[in-house]
């Protein structure tokens, strides 16, 4: 899986992607990630990639041209007429290889689903904006779809990139150290929560805290039992007791 973020501030993603399970992944080839400057497609000396908005309003849009630019160079064989699959969602994705996505609160909920969905593909291209958002022409034309990682507003696409970019790459083959640590993962499936987890020490006392028995913090019994039918049903009953817990 190969992802390319377009962004004004690329510098922003080194330091996450270049640590724990994510660098793990470039560095073992299962993923590659490219960070490209937008400015790098502006074609002025200013390198100018954003304006004001066409009938008036704070701010700055980022602008079409140099997003189109960068597509095409990045996409192999990308033809505007592609955009066609975003229209009808229904109609038969043709070419798994890549998708093009604009980071926008505006668009679709990334959930797990959507994670699941686009790790099928072999390049996403991901556009991050900025300021008071991007040309609506970049979603009309160019972007394949619109993806929100939350119903609020961020100042840029860089973090919910970095969302997309983790949830995709901790689901390809071979990224995780286990694989089977995403077999009972929350959301694995409709709705599932994993069950609690708990580590050593098997006892914890909290200090400073008045009544001092409420400071006695204990590993439920039962998952130190060595009792493997056991510890599995208390944690199928514990994950949907958790699960009940939320939904109220
Ligand atoms: N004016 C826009 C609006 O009201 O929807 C918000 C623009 S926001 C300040 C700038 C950029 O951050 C957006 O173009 C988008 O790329 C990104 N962004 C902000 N919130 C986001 C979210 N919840 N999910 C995905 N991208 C987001």
């Amino acid at each position: 899986m190969k992802f390319d973020i377009i962004s004004i501030f690329p510098d922003s993603f080194q330091s996450y992607f270049s640590s724990s399970i994510i660098s793990r992944a470039q560095k073992s080839k299962k993923i590659s990630i490219y960070l490209h400057d937008l400015r790098d497609w502006a074609d002025d000396r200013r390198k100018t990639v954003d304006d004001k908005p066409y009938g008036g309003g704070p701010g700055m849009v980022l602008k079409v041209e140099p997003i189109y630019k960068a597509i095409k160079s990045l996409c192999k064989g990308f033809r505007v007429k592609d955009s066609r699959f975003k229209k009808n969602p229904k109609s038969k994705i043709r070419n798994l290889k890549s998708r093009i996505i604009l980071l926008s609160a505006k668009g679709k909920l990334f959930t797990q689903k959507e994670a699941e969905r686009l790790k099928k593909y072999k390049q996403l291209v991901l556009i991050a904006g900025h300021y008071e958002g991007v040309d609506e022409r970049v979603a009309k034309f160019l972007a394949q779809e619109e993806l929100s990682i939350g119903k609020y507003v961020l100042t840029g696409g860089e973090l919910p990139a970095m969302v997309v970019v983790d949830a995709v790459s901790r689901l390809i083959p071979g990224v995780l150290g286990k694989q089977e640590s995403l077999a009972n993962e929350s959301f694995s499936s409709k709705d599932y929560l994993e069950y609690p987890q708990y580590t050593r020490p098997e006892i914890f006392r909290a200090s400073g805290i008045r009544h001092p028995k409420s400071g006695i913090w204990q590993v439920p019994k039962i998952l130190l039992s060595g009792d493997h039918k056991k510890i599995s049903l208390w944690r199928e009953r514990n994950a949907k007791i958790l699960k009940k817990e939320k939904e109220t």
